[in-house]
């Protein structure tokens, strides 16, 4: 039987491949959570465009590679690729990495999203959950097979195990017990300006734009967000600045209620055609920089710009005439982790962490608040394969770091040892970190740009252009 089924299979990849899309024209993405020898397919920006003529039907997983959920994904996926794999080329199943390919036109909420294309017909697709099993996926995929291809015979029992021979890469496999762990005590806390400005540029050119419209609840989001970045990213530099504020003018100045993300990225891509604002931002994560691509990276870098965020704002004097009031920063966190924030299993549990706890008002509220947050994640993701073996998650910060940040207090009515978080002295350390006098700089100085810059801060908002005539005549 196990013979028959597959010389049929072969007889329709060898007659019936026309039509059919049997080659990737373009090379593979360069950071990718699949590699050859997964029956997953990697497509780019452009070879996913022809789904839309192909005879196949596509089972395309919407992926970023520093989604912790995404990662925690690639065994299933492997097992419906592989389990589909003698349905080729009726079925194919593939997936993208939204963090270094375009995927705006796909309209994505989040990521991991799966969706099954209609043969021939790119605008009919179905989403499915992304929590299932891969046998319902498998089950999914064939009640889909059947309806377009009634002929092939489906009665292979699930999974058909295609057997693996060769290495995987390291996503899926277990941590080796030989891997060498640098102890997390030996490494001092340090925060880079670049790693700051990492996570602005992403937000703004990546994750906010693949919102596909942006209403009411999005827009003041974006709002909060922009101006909390205005307001309290430390060393914030006069041509970010300027960039960030005409950002934040525009879509009132053109008296939009709504915008779409392709509307904004493209504004987004002329203004920083104009102000240059990360000209003179590092190519690679810095601290944030993990031992291999899919670790660290973006997520490090919004933490980190978040605990600027807080740290580096002013106090804030509320007149909120006994009405609760959250911290202005606090709301513009959970603003962009809620609608901006694409690893969906991610901005889920921020979300229902905070909803447990009371929202912050006072500036060191804020700090602790968010400090708490972070440790919540950090005591969620110990020991998870999505860890970067090199930088183990602790209960942050360590107490070599901060040896009076948690003491120890015995309970006489529980009769044992408790740890007590010193509120003030977490905070204090907090500051000490995140302050804008401690956070490292390149000391990179493009002289043109500097020279732009200074223009830019003398000269009325309105005339912004002469400054680009100046510089490029
Ligand atoms: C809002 C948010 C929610 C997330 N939720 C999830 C999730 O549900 N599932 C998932 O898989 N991944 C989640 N992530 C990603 C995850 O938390 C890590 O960011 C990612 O695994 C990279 O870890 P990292 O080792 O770089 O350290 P990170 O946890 O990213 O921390 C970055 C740096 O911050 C410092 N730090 C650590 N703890 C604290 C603290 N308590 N206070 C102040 N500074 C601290 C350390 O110097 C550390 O190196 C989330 C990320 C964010 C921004």
């Amino acid at each position: 039987m196990k013979k028959i089924l597959s010389l049929v299979t072969l007889l329709y990849s060898v007659f019936l491949t026309q039509g059919y899309i049997i080659d990737d024209p373009l090379p593979a993405p360069t950071v990718a959570l699949y590699n050859d020898n997964d029956n997953v397919i990697e497509l780019t920006t452009e070879s996913i465009k022809q789904i839309g003529t192909d005879k196949s039907i596509w089972m395309v997983e919407f992926y970023k590679h520093w989604c912790g959920h995404c990662q925690r994904f690639v065994p299933t996926w492997r097992i419906v690729a592989d389990s589909l794999k003698m349905y080729e080329p009726h079925i194919k199943v593939a997936a993208i990495n939204c963090a270094t390919q375009a995927c705006e036109d796909y309209m994505i909420q989040g990521t991991p999203t799966i969706r099954i294309f209609n043969p021939r017909n790119i605008p009919y697709w179905s989403e499915l959950p992304s929590d299932w099993s891969a046998q319902l996926y498998v089950t999914n995929a064939k009640s889909v097979l059947r309806r377009f291809y009634p002929e092939i015979n489906m009665n292979s029992p699930y999974p058909v195990v295609v057997p693996v021979t060769t290495a995987r890469p390291p996503v899926t496999t277990k941590r080796p017990s030989n891997t060498v762990k640098v102890t997390y005590e030996s490494k001092p806390d340090k925060v880079h300006q670049d790693d700051i400005e990492k996570a602005i540029q992403y937000a703004l050119t990546t994750e906010i734009p693949m919102k596909p419209h942006m209403h009411y609840p999005e827009m003041s989001a974006l709002y909060k967000f922009l101006d909390s970045l205005i307001k309290n990213t430390p060393n914030l530099k006069e041509k970010m600045k300027n960039f960030l504020i005409s950002l934040r003018e525009w879509p009132q100045i053109m008296g939009f209620t709504s915008i779409t993300g392709k509307q904004f990225k493209e504004r987004v891509k002329e203004l920083e055609e104009f102000y240059k604002p990360f000209s003179q931002t590092a190519e690679d994560f810095v601290y944030c920089k993990g031992s291999d691509p899919q670790f660290r990276g973006y997520p490090c870098s919004l933490w980190t710009l978040f605990h600027a965020l807080t740290v580096n704002a002013e106090s804030v004097v509320f007149q909120n005439h006994g009405m609760a009031v959250v911290n202005p920063v606090a709301e513009a966190i959970i603003g962009y982790v809620d609608n901006f924030f694409s690893c969906k299993d991610c901005a889920r549990h921020f979300i229902s962490a905070a909803l447990t706890m009371i929202y912050p008002y006072s500036d060191k509220d804020t700090i602790f608040w968010l400090y708490t947050l972070h440790n919540e994640a950090n005591r969620r993701l110990a020991g998870d394969t999505t860890e970067d073996p090199q930088f183990p998650k602790i209960q942050w910060p360590s107490s070599k770091n901060c040896p009076q940040c948690v003491t120890e207090r015995y309970n006489y009515m529980t009769g044992r040892v408790e740890r007590v978080i010193q509120f003030q002295i977490v905070v204090d350390y907090m500051k000490r970190i995140y302050g804008e006098e401690n956070i490292e700089m390149n000391n990179l100085i493009d002289e043109q740009e500097s020279l732009k810059e200074s223009c830019l801060a003398t000269i009325p908002i309105t005339q912004r252009e002469q400054c680009n005539k100046l510089m490029f005549p």
